[in-house]
């Protein structure tokens, strides 16, 4: 998996990493919206993406 990930905003660290968060058994997320999602974190300063439904789109935060 080679994914260009940009920079940390808040540290500009590019030590970053995809996390993924799995909704598909959360009863507080609605039934259409459960899944596994991805959201960028960074290790240094553990600032956290905003989750999206596909690597792709939680890396162009
Ligand atoms: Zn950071």
């Amino acid at each position: 998996m080679t994914k260009q990930l940009k920079p940390c905003p808040f540290c500009a660290s590019t030590n970053l990493f995809i996390d993924d968060v799995d909704y598909r058994f959360n009863k507080i997320v609605p039934e259409e919206q459960r899944g596994i999602y991805n959201a960028v974190v960074c290790y240094k300063c553990n600032a956290r993406g905003s989750e999206k439904d596909s690597e792709n789109k939680a890396i162009q935060v």
